[in-house]
């Protein structure tokens, strides 16, 4: 992305993104307070740049972006990284395609999340970005809560995805059990897309099953939907 820019010029485009990107999920009642946080990933130098923690988002400002590399040490900024900075990292690590993630704790999604349950492929909305049931992990041990709460977050994204054979590109989301969605995509803006979607979904599927327990919509259905 952007290999024509020198690094500085390009990492500068990428804070503006992660910060604009921040602002918009308020702005779309996605977040609320501080909560929620935007990253995005220069695969070629291996850079991720993420909103700090702890800075509302009327105060924030492009300038105060973290730029970190894939192992968690602070290249540029003064501010403290998001706080689930290392479920980011870990999903890059392991994602080798996506470009950016976005995590929220928009109403819907959260609430399949803490019932435990994955959002199922109910009709074409879903199926045009989510090629299957959206994910919920399993709950976090006492033992890796205590250990790094925000890398076994990571790790039990990635062993979701893997355990069920699931290609990170065609599900770019999960449900967090007992916390809410991380979504990603190529770059910001199908990061955001997704968030936004995922929100969408998990909405429409629970009002669905309150009037009808239907079943999920057929594979072949989802593929040909699927907008790859
Ligand atoms: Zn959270």
């Amino acid at each position: 992305m952007f290999n024509e820019y020198p690094l500085h010029v390009m990492l500068e485009n990428l804070k503006h993104q992660v910060y604009k990107a921040s602002l918009k999920l308020l702005e779309q009642g996605l977040v609320i307070y501080t909560w929620g946080n935007v990253s995005t990933i220069d695969r070629t130098s291996g850079l991720v740049v993420i909103k700090p923690t702890a800075v509302s988002y009327e105060e924030l400002i492009p300038a105060d972006m973290v730029v970190l590399d894939l192992e968690g040490n602070i290249v540029e900024g003064t501010l403290k990284p998001s706080t689930d900075t290392n479920t980011h990292l870990e999903l890059y690590r392991n994602f080798k395609e996506i470009g950016a993630i976005i995590h929220s704790h928009s109403e819907y999604a959260t609430s399949w999340a803490q019932a435990g349950r994955g959002i199922p492929p109910l009709g074409i909305t879903h199926a045009n970005f989510f090629n299957g049931e959206i994910p919920c992990t399993h709950p976090l041990g006492i033992k890796q809560v205590e250990k790094d709460l925000e890398l076994e977050t990571g790790k039990v994204i990635v062993n979701t995805f893997l355990s069920k054979n699931i290609d990170p590109m065609r599900i770019p989301g999960v449900l967090v059990y007992g916390h809410g969605p991380f979504c990603w995509g190529k770059d910001v803006t199908s990061a955001f897309d997704h968030t936004v979607v995922i929100e969408k979904v998990a909405r429409m599927a629970y009002r669905t099953l309150a009037l009808n327990n239907v079943s999920p919509v057929e594979k072949d259905i989802l593929d040909h939907y699927f907008f790859d």
